[in-house]
């Protein structure tokens, strides 16, 4: 199907105007780069591929069928009519299928169908967002059916509409929060709605991870008892982003089987997609006096040179940037650039981001389509229901974290039927320099997978109380809740007072509810706030706190800089001014871990492989202020911080001090050695697992007490775990030599941002030995069994 160029792709001259083959040409005469070192590290084209339709369900109701042909649909894509034939059967299915590929009819048919047959039956929709939820609403209404009487349930509906949406509305669009705070505690009042409840469809089911996925998981399992308890029987349909495995994640999701539906029949444009390394900078003789790591050149410079080669090519151009201040900076620094060459040229140029108002957004769209404007940069905000057409390329400032983000953004380039360019610039970072020296990670099989865990037991207790206050739980329902797991957490609930067991089950018998956040678990998130004008800027989870807010910390909200000037940890406040230093901050801590189980475990000799409940206690003890761009210590400043404790689970790996001899890691370079294979393992991890690596922690020590060897510990950051540790214990052959291979294709000389230092590491990145950390990874894999999942 796909065709791997090393040099240009042809078609030059065939389009009119410069096509990408032209811009990539032009783009690759501009890199600045050491001579015959190209920042281009893999090309790929994707060619265009025709869609397949199959026809109309003979089951999909005639009304719908004709409501679809009078939008201009003629017949569904194939995809679309497997997924909705296996939910009109009754079977519980996932679409996981690309952006614009029509997922939404795969649930519309069977839904709506079924509500034009059945003039009692009910649907319930859940979205993660307002957004899609709103448009979602939207689509629906133009399709203009009789008798749906969709209605949106969500925070802002006001008080007399919800009494109306219970009971007359047959599609309710709601979220996982309403489902949790309102429609579950009071679902006496949609008794009847639940009853004929026929489907519940999750949208976008893929943001359901981590935490917040595990909690979302118990949501629907309570959500399914109730609804069982007045004789309703749903079909569960899902949508999801291309992921690894998205059947087991809904299966894990909802507690159901899952019938996966993959295979996309949607037509797309041909577009080829570049990989780009910015190349290292030579070293100054500043950076060689303080002794600085080497650098390449940043991921905003170049995408900014880029972005100033396409407009003057007079290519219209997208290049998306991860915060806003990044989007300016390199919409200002395009404007800089296009007007040296020709005054004037700049004003073709916008930043754009969330918070515009939607008559600028439209200005904005419309000065794009006509050609007034020719490049864009913006941050993510565009992902999300925001409808540019006619753009010719997308630049990815940074991996977006994704797969599925960066099909989506890629995806917005292609006008209908001409070729497109997608160019994803590497930042400096292990991933970022894993993926563009390892294409086959991006276009082959999806590995990352969404994980969640619903038997962490910080999310099963207190879910358990709430479904209790919802209905007494029965033996039954702790199946249901996860087995032994829930067993285990009710007979704990009832011990400490909080469930009371009597012969019928187990109650909820307090007043009130129990407080339940389903976005986190560890206590009140700090608020943000902003002393001189009393405005909330945002939450950081108190698991961050001390290290993101501590006194004197520099915040970056949304691009812009703020100063801390207190942390508040009872009352939970940080209050903070808008300033910009020239520096920024740096917390040091320390934390020791202990190991309380082991879970599971590979036992290879010389190799330990472990999967376990581990303690962490983490103290923030000072914070160290850098000059901004040297990077030189100003000074180091204490910090007067409680000791953090957090049970969580953890994966280690342990290696025995001989074999590390025989691998050629002496004794003195054993910390270095670990301490940097610990922070590649951790930059990787998103790989395998959709998670951030803030989500993690790390720990590494040349002799543990409780494992007495050598041993690199990678924890989730969360009371509990959130899954993450889980799945890297399940991929830990291609999670290592993924991370081996990050810190072996580096081309610095002894560890730099890319490979093993870290932006987060509580001791200053030191001691790191890079090439000890090859050594150290090819031991263990060298012992070490697959252990794929
Ligand atoms: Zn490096
Ligand atoms: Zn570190």
């Amino acid at each position: 199907m796909t065709t791997t160029v090393p040099g240009i792709p042809a078609a030059r001259g065939a389009t009119p105007g410069l096509g990408p083959a032209e811009l990539l040409h032009r783009l690759r005469a501009h890199a600045v780069a050491p001579a015959g070192d190209s920042p281009v590290t893999h090309v790929r084209r994707e060619p265009a591929r025709p869609g397949r339709t199959a026809p109309w369900p003979g089951w999909a109701a005639p009304a719908l069928i004709s409501a679809y042909e009078g939008l201009g649909i003629a017949e569904p894509w194939e995809h679309q009519a497997a997924a909705a034939t296996l939910a009109h059967e009754g079977g519980h299915v996932v679409l996981a299928t690309g952006t614009a590929s029509g997922k939404s009819m795969a649930y519309q048919m069977p839904a709506l169908s079924k509500l034009l047959d059945d003039p009692r039956a009910t649907v319930l929709y859940l979205s993660p967002t307002k957004a899609l939820a709103a448009d979602q609403s939207r689509a629906l209404a133009r399709l203009g059916l009789d008798g749906v009487r969709t209605a949106t349930y969500d925070g802002d509906t006001p008080r007399e509409e919800r009494e109306w949406i219970r009971r007359h509305s047959r599609f309710v669009l709601t979220n996982p929060d309403m489902l949790h705070h309102a429609l579950l505690p009071g679902h006496a009042r949609w008794a009847t709605f639940l009853r004929r409840l026929s489907y519940v469809v999750i949208d976008e089911c893929h943001a359901y991870r981590g935490v917040f996925g595990s909690h979302v998981a118990h949501v629907l399992r309570r959500l399914r008892r109730v609804t069982a308890g007045y004789g309703g029987d749903p079909t569960f349909i899902l949508a999801s982003a291309t992921s690894g495995d998205p059947g087991d994640a809904a299966s894990r999701l909802t507690g159901l089987p899952v019938a996966p539906v993959t295979e996309d029949a949607s037509p797309r444009g041909a577009v080829t997609f570049v990989l780009w390394e910015p190349p290292l900078l030579p070293p100054s003789l500043e950076n060689l006096e303080i002794e600085m790591p080497p650098v390449r050149r940043s991921a905003l410079r170049e995408t900014a040179d880029l972005l100033t080669d396409a407009v003057v090519a007079g290519i219209r151009t997208l290049a998306f940037v991860r915060s806003r201040r990044g989007a300016e900076v390199v919409a200002a620094m395009t404007r800089r650039g296009l007007d040296e060459a020709v005054p004037g040229l700049g004003e073709r140029v916008a930043a754009y981001r969330a918070g515009y108002l939607k008559e600028d957004r439209r200005a904005i769209e419309r000065a794009l389509l006509s050609g007034d404007l020719l490049a864009l940069a913006s941050t993510n905000a565009l992902e999300l229901g925001v409808d540019l057409v006619g753009l010719d390329a997308v630049l990815i400032c940074g991996y977006p974290g994704t797969r599925a983000s960066l099909w989506q953004q890629a995806g917005r380039a292609g006008r209908s039927g001409g070729e497109a360019l997608a160019v994803l610039v590497a930042r400096d970072d292990p991933l970022d320099t894993y993926l563009v020296h390892h294409p086959e990670a991006l276009f082959g099989r999806p590995v990352e997978a969404t994980v969640m865990d619903p038997a962490n037991p910080y999310v099963l207790g207190p879910q358990l109380c709430r479904a209790a206050s919802e209905a007494p739980l029965t033996e039954a329902d702790l199946e249901l809740f996860g087995g032994d797991p829930a067993r285990a957490a009710a007979e704990a609930l009832t011990a400490s007072g909080a469930l009371r067991r009597r012969p019928s089950g187990w109650y909820w018998t307090h007043r009130g509810r129990p407080e339940v956040d389903l976005r986190g678990t560890g206590g009140t998130p700090v608020s943000v706030v902003e002393s001189a004008t009393g405005r909330l800027l945002g939450t950081v989870d108190q698991g961050s706190s001390h290290v993101m807010l501590h006194t004197g910390a520099v915040y970056l909200h949304q691009g812009a800089s703020y100063v801390v000037d207190d942390l508040d940890l009872e009352d939970a406040v940080a209050l903070v001014r808008a300033a910009e230093p020239d520096w920024s901050t740096h917390a040091r801590d320390v934390t020791e871990l202990s190991v309380v189980s082991v879970r599971e475990y590979v036992d290879a000799g010389p190799v330990g492989l472990f999967l376990g409940e581990v303690d962490v206690t983490n103290q923030v003890v000072s914070y160290q202020r850098r000059r901004i761009g040297s990077g030189e210590v100003i000074d180091t400043r204490p910090l007067d911080l409680p000791p953090r404790e957090l049970r969580t689970v953890a994966v280690w790996f342990t290696v025995s001090p001989g074999l590390l001899a025989a691998s050629g890691v002496q004794a003195p370079d054993v910390p270095g050695s670990l301490h940097a294979a610990e922070h590649a393992a951790i930059g990787l991890l998103p790989l395998m697992a959709t998670c951030d690596r803030w989500d993690i922690g790390g720990l590494s020590t040349a002799n543990h007490a409780d494992t007495e060897a050598p041993t690199v510990f990678v924890y989730d950051g969360h009371p509990g775990g959130a899954g993450f540790a889980e799945r890297a214990y399940g991929t830990a052959a291609a999670w290592l030599s993924a991370t081996r291979e990050a810190i072996a294709s580096c081309g610095c000389e002894a560890g730099c941002p890319s490979c093993v230092q870290s932006p987060k590491c509580g001791n200053g990145n030191n001691p790191l030995d890079k090439n000890g950390a090859v050594a150290v990874l090819d031991a263990l894999l060298g012992s070490l069994p697959p252990v794929e999942s």
